[in-house]
């Protein structure tokens, strides 16, 4: 049987999420999956409205305030997006999304179809392949992937004489 000490002693997510494509989550990790729990340091987060964060109202979110760290909820729910986010992983999301979003939003394939891709690529479970669940570290190699694909797709478009409005991305 497992004992809630043993639990703690688990290492923090950010560092196994993408240890390989036999991730299982624990109790804690959930909980952070779940918004419950901060992932910095893993107190007990608030549900409040985003009102404390934006001056206005745009829903609920999960709340660690010392971390300075929230997350939004999928509308209609109070079901967290993904972990908690600091100012530097919010950077990282959105960067991640503004680049990932392109591929499916251009029409190339369906958005589930482009996540099975990423997933593949990160070796990770598809049902935990989601941006709102990645670390600094994930989040960058998504834009890094990212930019790799629409340039492969900007090189297709243009040798059949498409006209591309998209740059060709410098990768790092
Ligand atoms: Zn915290």
């Amino acid at each position: 049987m497992t004992k809630s000490s043993d639990l703690a002693v688990q290492p923090p997510f950010c560092k196994t999420d993408v240890s390989g494509s036999t991730v299982s989550l624990d109790e804690i990790q959930t909980a952070i999956m779940q918004g419950k729990i901060c992932p910095y340091c893993k107190g007990k987060t608030q549900y409040v409205d985003s009102a404390v964060i934006y001056g206005k109202s745009y829903g609920m979110i999960y709340l660690c305030k010392p971390c300075d760290a929230y997350c939004g909820v999928h509308k209609g729910t109070d079901n967290a997006l993904g972990r908690l986010a600091n100012k530097e992983l919010r950077y990282w999301k959105k960067e991640a999304h503004k680049y990932f979003d392109v591929i499916w939003k251009e029409g190339h394939e369906k958005r589930g179809e482009v996540y099975k891709h990423l997933a593949n690529h990160l070796k990770l479970p598809v049902e935990y392949c989601h941006i709102g669940m990645f670390s600094v570290e994930t989040c960058k190699k998504v834009v890094d992937w990212s930019k790799m694909i629409l340039n492969d797709l900007r090189r297709l478009d243009m040798d059949f004489g498409v006209d591309v409005k998209r740059p060709h991305y410098e990768r790092q």
